[in-house]
Parts: structure tokens; sequence; C-alpha cells
């Protein structure tokens, strides 16, 4: 906080003490973050949202975004005024219906309530905006909106919302979407869940509504608009399943469609091993211009470079396996990032070795001897890696190799009811890596402190590779004294390229 904001905090919560005199509780103001040790200003305290209206109107030709989002929420606590996470200019906001005033200063908008909000009370905040959002940036002068040359891309982790949508934007208060967005005649807007129809406009322009009823993280919920081909079906498991292609993918299409194709089949892969499937919906976006692929909730966006040495299905098994691991199952804090990239890279080995190109345990030797022990690689810790590598390579490499370490101690039988127990007591939810220890612990019923330290918590190159066999081990010690290393997985080019690619998102 800075010393501005306590003054202001202050002479707040002097009013707040005549607002509610006669009351045993002062109200005072909400916090301006969730609590996160990494992004202190990431998200805000004093009230729960259950569910985002945003729509929307987008004019690519400028980059002209405006329009309104109703939020329902309920107060925590009592409140004199409590914040929003949002980047773009406001032109008006009502609290319960009623004119709030507002101040939005460096990605905070801070609304005060006449008359104040008690705790438990219901909220119906309605916030009206316009700007152009490619030319906006945040305290550390970023900007995550994307202006592409037919459209923009409103994609990013851990933060994207604010510069289209106010929110709470931390992924411990998820909520339900509809999001409707109007763009001229013969351009798409691609967003997450079910495609719930178009609307014509009288003004030449179409509405695109789309609805994802299961909890979502503000950070998961996208926004891609421009020229697509737009392939929508059912999957054979009765689910609404819609993929996009950007017209401006080249040769990079078939290869593209090669891979997004078969999202159904990968999530029936996944599903069989660590449990059902948690949404209503399915599908994918492929596009240029974004760098990297993002997990957003029940359609991943992947940029068109995973697919320019041809289709490429393992950056699909790692996006949808961010379904359970990261969408569902929430990160607590940020620190806990490991819970969502240790495990979606996991899946990627888990899909290697259904489709024969070399064994989860392959994959662990061959991961583990390309890094020597010198290696700066080996200095990141996955079980906290800081807020400026939590995309680190090792957070996704290392990741893997703990998930595979605790499959060797425990056995497959104990590992996937491991994996099948946590996605299913933390649906919808968020968690720490700790709670996932615990359940671990719990469904193996054995000690394994040790295993996580090493793994996830200390710094240098673990001793044992996991699961390696002592036979396999001989193997590796050739006779000219430097050590075999262990062969490449066929898989292993692809995942490398997928992991480079995805270590771009920072
Ligand atoms: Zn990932």
């Amino acid at each position: 906080m800075s010393i501005r904001s306590k003054a202001t905090a202050a002479v707040a919560s002097a009013a707040a003490m005549t607002l509610f005199a006669g009351t045993a509780l002062a109200a005072s103001p909400g916090a301006p973050g969730a609590g996160d040790p990494y992004f202190p200003k990431y998200g805000n305290g004093g009230y729960d949202v259950s569910h985002y209206d945003i729509r929307l109107n987008y004019n690519p030709n400028g980059d002209q975004l405006s329009g309104t989002t109703t939020i329902l929420a309920k107060a925590t606590e009592d409140l004199t005024q409590f914040n929003l996470d949002f980047l773009l200019k406001v032109k008006s906001v009502r609290v319960n219906n009623a004119p709030a005033s507002f101040v939005s200063d460096d990605g905070e908008l801070t609304l005060t309530p006449r008359g104040g909000v008690r705790k438990g009370q219901d909220l119906t905040i309605v916030v009206t905006y316009a700007d152009t959002p490619s030319t906006v940036k945040d305290r550390n002068g970023f900007t995550a909106w994307t202006k592409t040359p037919d459209g923009a891309l409103a994609i990013g982790e851990p933060e994207i919302a604010s510069w289209w949508f106010p929110s709470n934007d931390h992924p411990t208060d998820k909520a339900t979407f509809d999001v409707n967005v109007a763009v001229p005649n013969g351009v798409e807007a691609i967003s997450n869940g079910t495609f719930v129809g178009q609307t014509r406009q009288i003004n030449g322009w179409t509405r695109w509504n789309w609805r994802s009823t299961k909890p979502q993280a503000t950070y998961l919920t996208f926004l891609t608009i421009g020229q697509f081909e737009i392939r929508q079906t059912t999957t054979p498991s009765g689910q609404p399943y819609v993929n996009a292609y950007s017209e401006r993918l080249g040769e990079n299409a078939d290869a593209a469609k090669a891979s997004l194709e078969r999202t159904p089949e990968v999530i029936e892969f996944l599903a069989e091993n660590v449990g059902p499937y948690p949404f209503e919906a399915q599908g994918g976006v492929a596009t240029p211009n974004l760098g990297y692929a993002l997990e957003n909730q029940t359609r991943p966006v992947y940029d068109t470079a995973f697919f320019r040495r041809g289709a490429n299905t393992y950056v699909v098994a790692h996006e949808l396996g961010h379904q359970w691991f990261g969408d569902s199952v929430s990160v607590h804090h940020w620190r806990d990032i490991w819970l969502n990239e240790g495990f979606a890279s996991y899946m990627e080995w888990l899909w290697s070795e259904h489709i024969g190109e070399g064994t989860a345990q392959e994959n662990s030797d061959f991961t583990y001897d390309l890094y020597p022990a010198d290696s700066p690689f080996w200095d990141v810790l996955p079980g906290d890696p800081g807020a400026g590598a939590v995309f680190d390579g090792a957070v996704y490499d290392r990741g893997a190799l703990a998930v595979h370490a605790l499959r060797a101690a425990v056995g497959d039988e104990k590992f996937f009811q491991i994996l099948k127990t946590w996605t299913a007591e933390k649906k919808y939810s968020d968690a720490t890596i700790e709670e996932f220890i615990a359940v671990a612990e719990r469904v193996s019923g054995q000690q394994l402190d040790e295993l996580f330290q090493t793994w996830l918590f200390t710094k240098g190159k673990p001793a044992q590779a996991p699961g390696r066999t002592a036979d396999a081990a001989a193997r590796t010690l050739s006779v000219d004294s430097a050590p075999a290393k262990a062969a490449e997985p066929k898989s292993r080019a692809k995942i490398q390229l997928t992991h480079e690619l995805l270590d771009a998102h920072k």
C-alpha cells in the first residue's frame, strides 16, 4: 500500500465509523489485493464474485472496445469501499442500482458505494467503460492485450482480465461467465464454454454469445476476435465442441487441424487416467501473434508456431491436462504453480507412452540426464520458484520429474488413485502444494515429506533419477568412463519445442 492510499484508507475508515455508528463492528475498505505473496495487488478483499456478465462492442478498426460488465457478488465483510482490478477508462459505476463514486489508479478501480455495504449483502455492480486496450499499460509498462492485423487477442497468464473486464483478478475467486461481444458482420468473436448463438444487430454488426456454467478463473477467460474458420460439432461423449482456426495460419493450418481436431480423443485418454472431464464444452483455437499456448477453460488457445514442424498433439495434451490441473483445481497462490505446470507437463509423458513414442520412464530418464548437475536448471525450485520464475523451464521439466518421482515411490495403482482423488476433492476450487502432499500421503499410506522436499524445495540435482532401475542405471555407465545418457524418446523433440514456446509466456 502506498503512502497516499494509506492516507485515503484512514480517511475512509473515519467515515466508516460515522456511517456504522451504533453497530458493534466498524466497516473498513476492502483490501486492494487477495494476499498473494508473489503478486500482492492481484485480486481484492471483502467480497466474493459469483457471476460476470460481459457485454461489449469491439471494432478491430482502431481497436475500440466499449460496453458494460455486470458483476454479481456477495460482501464478505462490512465495507466502506472496495476494489476491482481494471485498467481501462471507466464512464460510470453503479452498485445495487445507485451511482457509486470511483477512482481509477494503477490498475485498481476503487468504488465507494453510498451508505457502505454490509457483510452478507448481495451486490450487483455495473461498470460501463470504453478504451483502446492495446494502448493501455499496467504498472510495469506491460500490455497483455494483443492487437492483431484482423482483430485482437485477450489472452494471458497470470493477468489479462484488466484489459477487457473489471474483476476480482485472482484464481481464488472463480465465477460463471456470459461473454457477449458485438463485432462488424464478417468478423468472428470466440470465447469460453458453450456457443449460445449469434444475434444480428441493426447496425451491420453481429453479437456473439458465449456461456461458461462452471466456476472459471478470470485469467482463464479469453476473447479472440478476427477472421477465423469455425468448426462447430458435438463430441462422441455428447458435449458441444467448437474449434477456431485463424485464416492467417498459412502453411501451418493443416498441422494445427490435425492436432486440435483430436481434442475429444485426448480428453478421453486423460479422463481415464486422472478422472472425469470437469467441464461442459470442449475445443481449441489456433492463431498467430500469441507466441505461446494457454489453457483457457474448455478452449485452449495455441500459437501457430507449435505446428511449424507438423502436427503436435503434445501441446494439446499439455493444455488439456490443465483443464484438471490449473483450471478445475487452481493455484491457491501463484507460488503453487507446480500444481499446474508439473502435472500438465507430465500429461505429455503419459500421452507419449500412449501413442508409442516413448514411455513416461524413458522421458523421465532423458530429462534427468539432459541437465548436468552444475546446470542453473537445478537452482529453480518448482515448489517456490519466485514471482520472476513462475514459468521457468524448470517448473515444467523438473516439475514433471517430481511427479514421476511420486509415481515411482508409490507405484502405478496408488499414483493414479492419488490423481483421481485430488481432481475429485478439489474440483472447481483452489489448492496448495501442501494440500497435494497431504492427499498423496493419505492415499498412499506413505510418509512422502523427504521426496517432495528433495524434488520441489531443494536446490541441486537429486542424486537418484526417479524410477530408474539398477539395471538401467548400470547400462548408462559407459566403460569409457563418461556416463552415457538415456536414449532420446521419439516424443522428445516435440515436447522440447512445446516447452520452449510455453516458456515464452512471461
Ligand atoms: Zn502449462
